[in-house]
Formats: structure tokens, sequence, C-alpha cells
């Protein structure tokens, strides 16, 4: 590897125009990570920053032209089989993405032809089945002339930036335990981190830490405590441990880890947001009244050794699916006069909240979407004090935010100049939720614990049934009239605890945003919509087709030979359905079906068809 870079970079580094933005011929390193937040010509890790702001100094493409975007090239990702959540990366002139089933690839930013692809084979029959959610992958990393990319099945795999060739595997998880892996890895000191998914099915949560270079395994923290008889592995899991009752550790008790990672280097910590806990009533994890550590948490850890320094708990004695996994977003913002060093998360469950990164202190939680399930939080603590009759029985009840969220993990962004953070957002979502009476868990399979409907065929979700009782008292801000669009872009300050504006179009589900010095939103609607605003207003400024229709993943930015580009992946081509029998024959593809695709766009671009 390192004697075929330099001479692959030196031939980029001179066919670069003189005068065109510097193509910085370097590997991706601590210090360029660090910097990350001052590069317009580049997106180097998942959340554009290790604070995942999703902010570009970037600026040739502003207010005043955006309308002018057009198509650049398109790439055709693969055949699809669920969304395409990645973000894609870009680094010395190639984008770097990866599929719905784990292909990682590599394309020539410059003219849109690949130059690498490679396939994990991911035995997609026996994996489908362990999969809640959909089939897909949220991003790889990129590291010292490396791309890190996970793969569902439960694999760390680092790849040759340049070829594509393997250099390293490790084994996160199995699939045959009910783990997949759909989160992007992050890099921190040198290490990957990577977590889990599937708190749906009977799982033990966790996230862990590879040598970045050689993929030697470092350490695990796991986010429920496991079998009391045996030594817990830290004394954080043993405090835990205090928060359950009955006999938890043999249901597995959830806490994934899948999606909101961030790194503060001058803090030293990782941040990471964990999932619901399984089953999803407290009563079925005989653990009524108790908090149930660490799941539905935000915890900072060490990136040594995993050492647990703090933790927020939004949702304690989570029973509502309210995985507190969402973008952890790291800041330095003024309140009442000090300035803070923030954590914030647009929680699924309709609460923003702003931390002291530093401590875990809780500084303040507003509603951004109508909740039932709580009616405030406590000032001095962030601790909700939940409605009485969202701890729900055996009679159905509706309560808000459902378990899609307020937020999920379409990315929100936030932008230093206006101060206001961009929260795709589903106003008034809900549920219908009733303990299930006839439940019994089962190994190797989903254990919600809530009555369900019949599955539909097309391996969709089960509906729950009609409500029974009345629902909670609702808080938070009045929602957009029946008939009106109810899945809207948030813009909110959370320093005056307010939303400035909010736009139709989006969803907690699908896209997302990013932002930029041009005083723009960027914002990718899940029903194929490329959108732009101003960030300052909200005025709507562009409105593109891209054609993709559905699974769609959030926009990047970079600029390349002086000239700025957004891309963004998306499409879902052909589904197979989750619950379809073993063996059965692919679907076909027809003349309206869409393939996924990796797009860019330029200003002065080609029109879309
Ligand atoms: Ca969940």
């Amino acid at each position: 590897m390192s004697k075929i870079l330099p001479a692959v970079l030196m031939a980029i580094a001179i066919a670069s125009p003189p005068g065109a933005s510097a193509q910085t011929p370097r590997p991706v390193d601590d210090a360029r990570l660090r910097n990350a937040a001052k590069q317009s010509n580049e997106w180097l890790t998942y959340g554009f920053t290790p604070a995942e702001t999703r902010y570009s100094p970037a600026q040739q493409i502003n207010a005043a032209n955006v309308a002018r975007l057009g198509l650049a090239w398109s790439y055709d990702v693969g055949h699809g089989g669920g969304g395409q959540e990645a973000t894609p990366l870009f680094s010395n002139g190639t984008l770097y993405g990866i599929t719905n089933w784990s292909i990682a690839f590599a394309v020539d930013a410059r003219t849109g032809k690949e130059k690498w692809r490679w396939d994990p084979e991911v035995n997609q029959e026996k994996v489908r089945p362990k999969i809640c959610c959909g089939v897909v992958q949220r991003g790889v990393a990129l590291y010292q002339g490396l791309v890190i990319a996970p793969t569902i099945d439960g694999r760390l795999i680092a790849l040759e930036a340049d070829t594509g060739r393997p250099v390293w595997e490790s084994r996160v998880s199995y699939a045959q335990e009910n783990y997949t892996i759909t989160m992007a890895p992050r890099i921190a000191k040198g290490k990957v981190i990577i977590g889990v998914s599937g708190s749906e099915l009977p799982v033990r949560g966790f996230f862990a830490a590879y040598d970045a270079l050689t993929g030697k395994f470092a350490w695990r923290f796991y986010t429920v405590p496991g079998d009391p008889s045996k030594p817990f592995e830290n004394p954080a899991l043993k405090a835990a441990a205090e928060t359950w009752s009955g006999d938890w550790w043999k249901l597995g008790g959830g806490g994934t880890v899948w999606d909101g990672m961030a790194y503060d280097p001058e803090a030293d910590l990782i941040y990471v947001g964990t999932g619901n806990g399984g089953p999803w009533p407290e009563q079925l994890r005989k653990s009524k009244g108790k908090d149930n550590l660490y799941i539905c948490s935000i915890l900072a850890v060490k990136p040594e050794t995993g050492e647990l320094k703090w933790y927020f708990q939004p949702v304690p004695g989570d029973s509502w699916d309210f995985d507190s996994v969402q973008q952890l977003l790291l800041a330095d913002l003024t309140i009442n006069g000090r300035p803070r060093k923030v954590l914030m998360q647009a929680n699924k469950d309709g609460f923003y909240y702003v931390i002291d990164r530093l401590t875990g202190q809780f500084i303040s939680g507003i509603p951004f979407a109508r909740i039932t399930w709580a009616k405030g939080l406590d000032e001095r603590t962030g601790r909700p004090f939940v409605n009485p009759e969202a701890h729900y029985a055996t009679e159905p009840i509706q309560i808000s935010p459902g378990p899609g969220g307020a937020h999920n993990w379409a990315p929100m962004s936030f932008n230093a100049a206006t101060g206001l953070v961009y929260i795709p957002t589903s106003t008034v979502s809900s549920s219908n939720f009733a303990v299930d009476t006839e439940f019994i868990w089962k190994p190797n399979q989903s254990n919600l614990g809530v009555r369900r409907g019949p599955p539909p065929k097309d391996g969709g979700f089960a509906p729950p049934p009609p409500a029974k009782l009345d629902p909670p008292p609702a808080i938070g801000p009045e929602p957009p009239p029946e008939g009106q669009p109810r899945n809207v872009l948030v813009a909110l300050d959370p320093v005056a605890k307010q939303i400035r504006w909010q736009t139709p179009g989006g969803g907690s589900i699908g896209g997302g945003t990013l932002t930029t010095a041009g005083n723009l939103v960027i914002q990718v609607i899940p029903d194929g919509h490329l959108v732009a605003y101003s960030a300052d207003k909200g005025e709507k400024l562009l409105d593109l087709e891209t054609g993709l229709h559905s699974g769609m993943g959030p926009p990047i930015t970079y600029e390349l030979d002086g000239k700025q580009y957004i891309a963004l992946m998306g499409g879902v081509g052909l589904v197979v359905a989750r619950n379809v029998e073993p063996g059965a024959p692919a679907p076909a593809a027809t003349a309206q079906t869409v393939f996924p695709k990796l797009m860019t766009f330029e200003l002065d671009g080609k029109p879309l068809p």
C-alpha cells in the first residue's frame, strides 16, 4: 500500500489545475479529522466533523445561486433491496460509499467512473430475518489510506482506499446471535468505534473499539448488565445492575448502539447513544419502576479504555421504543451569558436535549414535536415526568411520539452562523400500545411484547390494535393543521429554546440535511426531492426531483478543482420482504424499477429527466 499511494496521489496533485482548492494529497489522520470543520474541500467523516455538525464552510453554492443546481453525474450503486441510508465520504478526488447490503465502493469524483467495488458477500437469506427495520448501512470511515467498512452480518473490514484490496477484517458480532450492524463506524484517537443493532431481538447491546490500522480488538462496552452471578465487566455495569430486576439477562436487555456517535478530542471523550429495552414494555422486562441503565441513554467514555465517565438517560424505564441513539451534535454555545461545551440531541421521544458534554449535566430540554408520554422534564435533572397513563397495560392507548420517533436517523445539522439546528421532524407521530398478554419470549426472534395484528404479506410492520383508552394530555408546539403535511423541517434555536421556522417536507426517517456558510440548508426528502432553503429564514430556493422516489440518504458537499458539489445516495431497487419464505424467488426488475444511485450536483449542471 505504501508503495502505491504516493505515486497515485502525486498524479492527482499534478492533474489539479493551478489555483484549484488544494486536494491535500495526504491520508486522513487525526489532525485532519480534528480540523475537518474548517475544510470546505472534503467530507472526511460521517457527520462532516467528529462533532457531527454537518456544517460546511463552503459557500460557492449559496442562497443567491442554488436555484441553478443541476446534475453533474450519477452512478448506479447496485440492485438495492433496502434504502440507501449511507452518507458518502469525499477525500482526494474520490467519493466513497456503501450500499444497503454492505458493498463498499469508490468513484472518481471528476468522471463518475467506478474505481473499485468490494462485496463482502453477506449471506442475505440467513441475515435478513435478523434485521429489524430494513436492510441498510449508514456509512464507512476513512483513516490512514484505509476505507473501514461495516457489514450488516457483523464484520468490520478495512480496504485500501486506492484499490479496494482488503487489509484487515475483524468480527464484531454474529447474526446467529441476533446482532446486525447498520451504523457508520467513527474514528477516535487511532481507534475505530462501532456499535450493534437489533434491540427488538434478544440481544445485549454493546459498542466496541478496534485499532484502526490493524483491526486488533481494543475494548467492548456492554450497555446493559449481564448475568449477576458472574463478575461484572466493569463498575459501571455493577451499578447498572441495581436498576434491573428479575432475570433480565436471559431476555437480552436491548440497549443497542446503531446511529449517534461523536468525539471531542479536547475532552478526550466519545459520546454514544443507546437503544430501547427489550422486550418493549418494562413489565415484561420485570422492571416496573426501574430505570434499566444504560438503555435509552447517552454515554461518555474514554477512547483508550471504554471507561464510562458520565451518562444521561433521557428515557428511564423505556416502554415505547424510544431508542436514544439519534445524532449527537457537539457545539460551543453561550447560554445565560456563560460559554458552554454542549452535546445536543433531537430525541425520538420528542424533546430536544442540551447537555454539558464535559460533565453530563442537563442544561435544557424542550419539546419540538407533539408529546403525550411525558408532561415535561425536571428542569434540574432532565428526568421526565411520565404521564401515568403512558405506562400502558393490556388496554390499547395512543402514545406520541410513535416508535418511528419525532426524530430518528435522518441527520440534522447545526449552522454556527445562524445558531440554528435543522431537524427532520415528524410532528404528530403516534402508535397504540398494549402489553401482549399472551407474550412468550422466544429465542432468535423479534420479542416486542406488545399486541400486534397479523404481519402484512409485503413484509411491513404488523399494525397495533385500535386505541380503547383516552390518550394522555399533549404538550409541544402546535402541530400543522389537519390536512397539512405533518412531516416538517424544524429550525430550532437551542440557546433561546425556540423554533424559529418550520417548513413542510422530510420527517424523522429518510434523507436528512446539511447546512453551509452560503446561508443554505440542503435537505433530501424521503420521496426523492433535493431541496434548499435559506438557513436564516427558511425560504425555499430549490426543489429538484432526483427521480429516485424513496430509500433516500442525506446530502454532503465538497469542493473539487475549485468547484463545489452536492452529492447523495438513494433508491431502494428490488426489495425482498423480511418474512418471505426461504428460497422464494427474488422479485424481478420491471420497466418501472428505479435502481439506487450515487448522484452529484453542480451549478449549471444537466437538467434531471
Ligand atoms: Ca428500537
